[in-house]
């Protein structure tokens, strides 16, 4: 392995592809896996240097915040590896039935003094039919665009019919989070209760209703390299608006608790590549953050990401708002998200998966 010196060849074939990207190209998959393969220190800080270049060409010096609302915690009848509310292990993360409208609305006033975008309603159980439930979950997401102090989003896992999303929908719901998890190849070793397919289908049934995807993944589970980039392709393919880049922050008593954690550079570098796949959409980065990046975290601006989750996550605390608005603004960064929308899509896509706890999403 090379250590830190400089290859033409490598430094070329990156300016090609990121002036690509930067006139509107497209990586193909060829190209990005090899961008996902690169492991020089020197050559990721490059791959990041061309990243950050695209980031500013599509989204400025605009940062996407966002933060969640524990909706109903623990006791999830599906058995995701990386997920402390599985019903299947023991863990110490809390239990307790669908929330009341006044933390929903405690949080959203948080949210507007620290000048956050959207929030979540987060959900642990499988999915969402037709029946009181959805009328309580439509009554909180209608109150929650009542207040008009965030965009109403929710994480409220595996829809079934397209006359769920389109109640959802009518509520006012924007976007709703459902994380593809990893690559169609990897994603049976994090769960085996539902499927990559089910996934697709609630995806489907979302964007039928005009609802923004916001769609991202897990690293860190033991997936390859190879994984991470069939999961960023995956993403473009479906047309996520957000695409939220979860590090996996190992929980005791899950079976991915003793994994070892990616190192920094590596997480650094998958931003990067994201971002080159991505090149529009809001690359977020949410659980796992700060135990796996540590003095690290605000190089995820520099290697392409446009969006944070702040807050604490699910099951784990993150650092607090007042520092990580700090950060922003020691970066020149603006996290005022006034009259900027959506990303533009990739021509052919139309697309918003899942917020995150710190060992990674909230499937719900
Ligand atoms: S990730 Fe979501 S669906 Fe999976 S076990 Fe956790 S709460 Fe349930």
């Amino acid at each position: 392995m090379r250590t830190n010196s400089f290859d033409a060849t490598v430094h070329e074939r990156l300016s090609d592809l990121g002036q690509r990207v930067l006139n509107g190209g497209r990586i193909e998959r060829e190209d990005a896996l090899w961008l996902f393969q690169l492991e020089d220190t020197a050559d990721i800080f490059e791959l990041m240097a061309w990243a950050n270049r695209i980031r500013e060409r599509y989204k400025g010096n605009k940062i996407h915040l966002c933060s969640i609302v524990n909706a109903k915690a623990g006791a999830c009848s599906e058995n995701c590896s990386f997920c402390a509310q599985s019903a299947h292990y023991q863990t110490s993360s809390p239990k307790y039935g669908f929330v009341d409208p006044e933390p929903v609305q405690n949080a959203l006033t948080e949210a507007q003094q620290n000048q956050v975008t959207a929030v979540g309603l987060v959900a642990a159980w499988r999915g969402l039919n037709e029946g009181p439930m959805l009328d309580e979950v439509c009554d909180r997401i209608s109150e929650m665009k009542a207040s008009g102090k965030s965009r109403p989003d929710a994480s409220l896992g595996l829809i079934k019919t397209q006359k769920v999303a389109d109640r959802l929908k009518a509520a006012g719901l924007e976007c709703y989070g459902h994380n593809l998890e990893s690559s169609r190849r990897f994603f049976p070793q994090t769960c085996s209760t539902h499927t990559f397919d089910d996934r697709l289908e609630t995806i489907g049934y979302l964007k039928k209703a005009g609802i923004k995807i916001c769609s991202g993944g897990i690293i860190g589970m033991g997936e390859t390299r190879e994984d991470r980039c069939d999961l960023a392709l995956s993403l473009r393919e479906i047309g996520a608006n957000v695409c939220p880049i979860n590090i996996l922050n190992p929980i005791p008593g899950t079976p991915f608790e003793k994994l070892t954690p990616l190192p920094p550079m590596e997480i650094l570098k998958t931003i990067a590549c994201f971002r080159f796949l991505l090149p529009r959409q809001e690359i977020m980065i949410a659980g796992g953050r700060t135990v796996n990046l540590r003095d690290l975290q605000s190089m995820i601006f520099a290697a392409g990401a446009s969006a944070l989750m702040v807050g604490n996550y699910l099951t784990t605390l993150n650092q607090s708002v007042d520092k990580d608005l700090q950060m922003l603004k020691d970066l020149g960064l603006d996290p005022n998200w006034e009259g900027h929308d959506f990303a533009d899509q990739e021509p052919g896509n139309s697309g918003c998966g899942e917020k995150t706890c710190e060992t990674a999403t909230v499937t719900a």
